[in-house]
C-alpha cells in the first residue's frame, strides 16, 4: 500500500518570514561561451557531466515547483543555450501546467539560432547581457565574446515579437561607467527595456578588486536623469529591481541594486543550480541538495516537493554584500544562476 504524501503539502510555498515564493531560475549549465570579468575567472573548471543535472532530472525540479504554486520560471546558467539539447527541455517546460511565465536570461550570442525557436516554445521574456557597445572594450569585459553576434542576436530577437526584451548592463567603474548613456539610447531607440545591475561580490574575480569597481545604481540614475525624465514606474517585480518609465517612450529603466539598496522583504525567489542545489538567498550559503534526493533517495515529483517545502523554512532574511562583518558567498556568479 503506498501513503499519499500529497495532501500534507501546501498549494503555495510559504518562507518564515511570510514571504511568498512564487518563483524561480534554474540554472540549466554551469558553462559559457564567454568568460565576463565579473562572473568567471579566465581559467575556468567547469563540473564534470555526472554532478549536472540530466535535462530529465531539471524538468522534474520544475514540475515539482510549479506543482507548489511557481507560476514563473527564469532559465539562466552560465550561458543557458550552450547546454546539449537544451531546446528539448524548453519546450517541454513551454507545456508546463501551471507555468505563467517562461523567461531566459542569456547572453545573446547564439540568439541569431534560438531566437526563432525560443519564441515557439512558448518563452514570453528574453534579458540579453549587454555590457558595451564598443567592440574593443565588449571583449575585454567578456574576455571572449564579439559584439557583433550580441547585435544580431539582439535584431533577431526582436523579429520575434516576445512580450519584452530586456537588456542587462553591468556598470563597473574603469570599465564600463561612461557609457550607460549610450546604452540607454541603443535600448530606447528600439523600444527594448534596459537593467542596470550592481555587481555583486560572488566569488573573487581574477581580474580586479570588485570593491573598487562597484558602481552605485544611485549615481547610474544620476546620470540618466541629465538627459532623460524619468518617472517611477508602477511595476512590481519584488525583488532588488526598481522600474522606470522614461517619459513619451515605451522602454523601461530597472536598477536591480542589491549592494546598495536592501529589498529583501519583498523576496519572492529561489535559485537551483545545474547541480541540484537548491538556494534559498543569493547572497548566502544556505542550501538543500535536491539532486541527493532525486538520485540518492530515489525520490520523483513527491520527495522533491517535500524536501522543497522542508527547505522553506532555511531562506535567511537578507543578505549582507560587502560587509564584512558577514561571510561572502564563495560560488560565481555562472553556478549560482544569475
Ligand atoms: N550567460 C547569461 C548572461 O550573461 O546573461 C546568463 C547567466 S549570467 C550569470 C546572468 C546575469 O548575471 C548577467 O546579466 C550578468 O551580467 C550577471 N552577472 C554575472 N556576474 C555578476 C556579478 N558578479 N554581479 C552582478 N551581476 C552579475
Ligand atoms: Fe557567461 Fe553570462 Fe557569466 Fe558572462 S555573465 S561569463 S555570459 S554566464
Amino acid at each position: 500500500m503506498t501513503t499519499d504524501t500529497t495532501q500534507s503539502l501546501p498549494a503555495t510555498l510559504i518562507d518564515s518570514f511570510g514571504r511568498r515564493v512564487d518563483y524561480i531560475r534554474l540554472s540549466v549549465t554551469d558553462r559559457c561561451d564567454f568568460r565576463c570579468v565579473y562572473c568567471m575567472t579566465e581559467e575556468m573548471e567547469f563540473l564534470p557531466r555526472s554532478e549536472v543535472l540530466s535535462l530529465e532530472e531539471l524538468y522534474l525540479v520544475a514540475q515539482a515547483f510549479t506543482e507548489l504554486g511557481v507560476n514563473k520560471i527564469r532559465l539562466t546558467g552560465g550561458e543557458p543555450l550552450v547546454r546539449n539539447n537544451v531546446m528539448s527541455l524548453i519546450e517541454r517546460l513551454g507545456r508546463l501546467d501551471g507555468l505563467r511565465e517562461l523567461l531566459l536570461t542569456t547572453n545573446g550570442a547564439q540568439l541569431e539560432k534560438y531566437a526563432a525557436p525560443l519564441h515557439k516554445a512558448g518563452v514570453n521574456r528574453i534579458n540579453i547581457s549587454i555590457d558595451s557597445l564598443n567592440a574593443e572594450r565588449f571583449q575585454r569585459i567578456s574576455r571572449v565574446g564579439r559584439l557583433d553576434r550580441v547585435l544580431a542576436g539582439i535584431e533577431a530577437a526582436r523579429a520575434q515579437g516576445f512580450d519584452r526584451i530586456r537588456l542587462n548592463a553591468v556598470i563597473m567603474k574603469s570599465y564600463n561607467e561612461d557609457e550607460v548613456l549610450a546604452l540607454t539610447d541603443y535600448a530606447l531607440s528600439r523600444e527594448l527595456d534596459i537593467a542596470f545591475i550592481e555587481e555583486m561580490p560572488l566569488g573573487n574575480a581574477s581580474d580586479h578588486d570588485r570593491e573598487s569597481t562597484v558602481c552605485s545604481n544611485d549615481w547610474v540614475r544620476e546620470q540618466l536623469e541629465q538627459h532623460y525624465e524619468l518617472i517611477a514606474s508602477a511595476a512590481k517585480t519584488a525583488g532588488p529591481s526598481r522600474y522606470y518609465q522614461v517619459a513619451g517612450r515605451g522602454s523601461r529603466i530597472g536598477f536591480i541594486s542589491p549592494v546598495s539598496h536592501n529589498f529583501c522583504a519583498d523576496c519572492n525567489r529561489v535559485r537551483v543550480t545545474v547541480e541540484g542545489r537548491l538556494l534559498l538567498c543569493l547572497g548566502n550559503e544556505h542550501s538543500v541538495d535536491l539532486r541527493a534526493v532525486l538520485r540518492e533517495q530515489g525520490g520523483g515529483v513527491e520527495a522533491l516537493k517535500q524536501a522543497i517545502v522542508a527547505a522553506m523554512s532555511l531562506k535567511p532574511e537578507r543578505h549582507y554584500f560587502y560587509d564584512k562583518d558577514h561571510v561572502q558567498p564563495v560560488r560565481l556568479m555562472n553556478m549560482t544562476g544569475g
